[in-house]
């Protein structure tokens, strides 16, 4: 399988052929870890106990949007364009949106954002290292060990260092009434994707987040940690494991 496109919010992203390999009738299948959307198609919807997880594809672009809910509050990460479609999904559950977190600092995660916050009054989270860069001010930086609550629902940063310097992905972990307790889902951003670490402009920032990437993801989170990067398919920590010498001996 070739290299995910890069993406590095500076233009002519690659627009993925939504008749790839993948059989659209095969797309819904909650379990699965690629959970295949396309731009303006129906959202992926994983049930995880009492925490829902709705993985929705934006724009030409293919961005990724995450809503993460539980009974009596909401979160967005990345508030990427289409903020109609983005808050009819919110008030789908009729739960506030208590936050919406960017990712990273790359225009085409936050083109709905200012929209979004209007509407909602959701608080507005990001690295510390990228916040200054979001069309609007951030209500709270988020560093390397910082959580996020949703409801009861606790997600831990995970602070990734080389896509751009303030990139954050977030780790949910299944509650124990979910379908797999402890299991992680790891919300990337454009700073893991299937195939590879995201895009890199310098052999330091590549070695940064490799690094990053191999201390704060892969030696910490198992195998069955879902990944849901912010454009295209997702992926699991076993099925790139085997990968990550090859991508440092690349240097992509
Ligand atoms: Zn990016």
């Amino acid at each position: 399988m070739p290299r995910p496109e890069p993406h590095d919010g500076a233009g002519s992203p690659a627009m993925p052929d939504p008749d790839d390999a993948r059989s659209p009738a095969a797309v819904p299948d909650p379990e699965n870890a690629a959970s295949h959307v396309h731009p303006g198609g129906p959202p992926v919807v994983h049930r995880l106990g009492p925490v829902t997880l709705t993985k929705l594809s934006v724009s030409a672009e293919d961005n990724n949007a995450y809503l993460v809910s539980v009974p009596g509050a909401q979160i967005l990460v990345d508030a990427a364009d289409d903020a109609p479609r983005l808050l009819e999904l919110v008030a789908a559950s009729g739960d506030p949106l208590t936050a919406v977190v960017t990712t990273h600092r790359h225009w085409d995660h936050h083109r709905a954002l200012a929209a979004v916050v209007a509407a909602t009054g959701a608080q507005v989270l990001a690295g510390a290292q990228d916040a200054s860069e979001l069309p609007v001010p951030a209500d709270r930086l988020l560093v390397y060990g910082a959580t996020v609550a949703v409801g009861d629902l606790t997600l831990d940063v995970v602070a990734l260092r080389g896509h751009t310097p303030g990139s954050v992905a977030l780790a949910l972990t299944e509650p124990a009434s979910a379908p797999n307790p402890g299991r992680v889902h790891l919300l990337t951003g454009d700073s893991l994707f299937p195939g590879g670490p995201g895009r890199t402009w310098s052999p330091a920032d590549f070695t940064s987040l490799m690094d990053d990437l191999a201390e704060r993801v892969f030696a910490r989170f198992g195998d069955d940690t879902v990944v849901h990067p912010g454009h295209g398919d997702g992926t699991t920590i076993g099925a790139e494991r085997p990968h990550l010498q090859q991508w440092r001996a690349r240097g992509w």
